[in-house]
C-alpha cells in the first residue's frame, strides 16, 4: 500500500492552497478528486456569477440614460444565448488560470478517485487504498434541493447547472433570499426575466441589524417581486411549475434552487475516524490550526467545515491546514483575518467585523454611527441614491469593531473598514485619514462622525492631530 506523508481531499481553493503549503516541504504526498477540476469558485461559483449579474447591471442602467440625455436607451435589447456564451467565456478564462497551475503539478500528485475513510491513517480510493501521516479534508459543499421541491426536481436548476444553460427562461422562481439568491435573482429580474424571489424569512442575505435588514427588504420589494413566505404547493402544471404562495400564485418555467448549501463530510465515512462531529453532523475542529478534534493528524479547510462559504476564507484554512500538515509535531495557530462578507447586489450588501447581532450577543458597551446614500453627495451623481451604512464601535475606546452595509461601492467600503479594525483604529483615527471629494467615502465619514459624538475617546481639536 501507497504511504504518503500528507493526502488532500478535494482539489477546490481550499485543497489547493494547502498543496502549495505542503509541497514546500515535501514532494511525497497526493490531492484526491473525483470531480470536474477548476474550483468551485472559478467552474459554477463566484466568478460566472459575477460576469452574469456586471451585464444585468449594465442592462438595468438603460433606465437611467434618458434623464442624462441619452437617448435610445429604452430601445435596447438582450440576446439571452449570447450573454449565456458570454458568461461561459470568462468563466472558461477563469477555469483556465487555476487549470494551468494544476497542470503544473506532477502527475503523481493529483489521483482522480473518490476517497473516503477505511479508519484514521487508511483511504479507501475504490480500486486501491492508500495511507498517509497527515490527511487534509477539504471537499467542499453541494447545492440543496428540498424535500417539498424533488416532485418538481425536472424544473431545478442549481449554481451547478445555471450558467451551463443555452438560454435563459422566460420565468424563474428563484427560492432562496441568502447571499447567493439575492444576487442571482436580482440580476434576472434586472435581465427583464419575469422572476420571483422567494425566501421564508424576511432576513435579506443573512443581515443581522434590523434597521438595516428592513430598509434594505423594502427598497427590494420596490424594485422586484420578492416575496417573504412559505411556498404552500409547488405542482408541474402544462410543462411549467406552478407555486402557490399565501397570497400569491405564480407559473414559472424553471426555479433557480438556491435555498442554501450542504457540506460533503457526509461521503467520506468519518464514522470509521477518531474526528468528532456536532449534532448537526459538522466537524468540531480548532479554527486556529485547522486540527480535527480527537486527531492528532486529520484537518478540515473550505466549505466541508459548514461554517462560512467564503473564498479567501477557504484558501486560508487551506493554506493554515496545509502549513500544519507537514509540521504536526510543532503545530501553529494562525490570526483570522476581519470577518468581510460582501453580497454583490445593487448596490452591494456587506458585513465586517463584528455585525449587529454580534454584538447585540456580546457584553460590549457599542455605539452607532449611521448615514443614508440617499442624498450623498457622489452616489447622486451616480443616480444611485439608495443606501444605509451603520457603524459600530466601542463606545468607551471609540475603537471600530465593526459594519453592515447597503451602499453604492459597498464592496470598497468594506473593505476599507475591515481594514481599519484590523488596524485597530478609532473613530478619530479613522476622521484623521484623507478623504477625497466627492467620493461615497465621504458618506461613511458621515457615520464616523455620528459614532464619534457617541464615544467617549477624546478627540483631537480638529478633525486632524496637532502636530
Ligand atoms: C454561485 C456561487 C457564488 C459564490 N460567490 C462567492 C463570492 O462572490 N465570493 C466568495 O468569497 N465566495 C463565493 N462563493 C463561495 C466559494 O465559491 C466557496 O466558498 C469556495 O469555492 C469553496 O472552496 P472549497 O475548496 O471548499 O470547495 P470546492 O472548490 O468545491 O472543492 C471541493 C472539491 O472536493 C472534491 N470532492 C468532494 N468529495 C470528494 C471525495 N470524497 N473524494 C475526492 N474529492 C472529493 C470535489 O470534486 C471538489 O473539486 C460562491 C459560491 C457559489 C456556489
Amino acid at each position: 500500500m501507497k504511504e504518503y506523508d500528507v493526502a488532500i481531499i478535494g482539489a477546490g481553493s481550499a485543497g489547493s492552497t494547502a498543496r502549495r503549503e505542503v509541497h514546500k516541504k515535501t514532494k511525497n504526498y497526493c490531492v484526491i478528486d473525483n470531480g470536474i477540476l477548476g474550483t468551485t469558485c472559478a467552474r459554477v461559483g463566484c466568478m460566472p456569477s459575477k460576469v452574469f449579474i456586471q451585464a444585468a447591471n449594465d442592462f438595468k442602467r438603460r433606465e437611467k440614460l434618458k434623464e442624462q440625455g441619452i437617448n435610445g436607451g429604452e430601445s435596447l435589447t438582450l440576446d439571452t444565448v449570447q450573454l449565456m456564451k458570454h458568461v461561459r467565456k470568462l468563466r472558461d478564462r477563469f477555469v483556465r488560470a487555476v487549470m494551468s497551475g494544476v497542470d503544473t503539478w506532477a502527475s503523481e500528485h493529483l489521483i482522480r478517485k473518490k476517497a473516503s475513510f477505511i479508519d484514521d491513517h487508511t483511504l479507501d480510493l475504490g480500486d486501491e487504498k492508500i495511507k498517509a501521516k497527515s490527511i487534509i479534508i477539504a471537499n467542499g459543499s453541494r447545492p440543496v434541493l428540498p424535500e417539498n421541491f424533488k416532485a418538481v426536481e425536472k424544473y431545478c436548476v442549481t449554481t451547478d447547472e445555471f450558467f451551463e444553460m443555452d438560454d435563459l427562461p422566460k420565468s424563474i422562481a428563484v427560492i432562496g433570499i441568502g447571499v447567493i439568491g439575492i444576487e442571482l435573482g436580482q440580476a434576472l429580474s434586472n435581465l427583464g426575466i419575469e422572476t420571483l424571489i422567494l425566501g421564508r424569512r424576511k432576513i435579506i442575505a443573512g443581515m443581522t441589524d434590523p434597521e438595516i435588514n428592513m430598509y434594505v427588504a423594502n427598497k427590494f420589494e420596490e424594485q422586484m417581486n420578492i416575496c417573504f413566505s412559505d411556498c404552500q404547493n409547488v405542482e408541474e402544471v402544462d410543462g411549467k411549475v406552478k407555486l402557490t404562495l399565501p397570497h400569491d400564485v405564480f407559473t414559472a418555467e424553471k426555479i433557480l434552487m438556491v435555498a442554501g448549501r450542504e457540506s460533503n463530510i457526509d461521503n467520506l465515512n468519518l464514522e470509521n475516524t477518531s474526528v468528532k462531529l456536532n449534532p448537526s453532523g459538522l466537524p468540531e475542529f480548532s479554527k486556529e490550526t485547522f486540527l480535527a478534534e480527537g486527531t492528532k493528524h486529520i484537518f478540515f479547510a473550505g466549505d466541508v467545515t459548514g461554517e462560512k462559504a467564503i473564498l479567501h476564507e477557504a484558501a486560508d484554512e487551506g493554506r493554515i491546514a496545509g502549513y500544519n500538515s507537514v509540521r504536526l509535531d510543532k503545530m501553529q495557530g494562525f490570526k483570522t483575518r476581519v470577518p468581510l462578507a460582501i453580497t454583490f447586489s445593487d448596490p452591494n450588501l456587506a458585513i465586517v467585523g463584528k455585525g449587529y447581532r454580534d454584538l447585540e450577543n456580546s457584553d460590549i458597551d457599542f455605539a452607532v454611527g449611521q448615514v443614508s446614500f440617499e442624498g450623498q453627495g457622489r452616489s447622486i451623481v451616480k443616480l444611485k441614491e439608495i443606501g444605509m451604512l451603520r457603524l459600530y464601535g466601542e463606545k468607551k475606546t471609540g475603537k471600530i469593531l465593526g459594519a453592515e452595509i447597503f451602499a453604492p461601492e459597498g464592496e470598497h467600503l468594506a473593505h476599507l473598514i475591515s481594514w481599519v479594525i484590523e488596524m485597530d483604529l478609532t473613530v478619530n483615527q479613522m476622521l484623521s485619514l484623507p478623504y477625497y471629494h466627492p467620493v461615497v467615502e465621504e458618506g461613511l465619514r458621515t457615520a464616523v462622525r455620528e459614532l464619534k459624538e457617541k464615544c467617549h475617546e477624546e478627540a483631537p481639536p480638529l478633525e486632524i492631530y496637532p502636530i
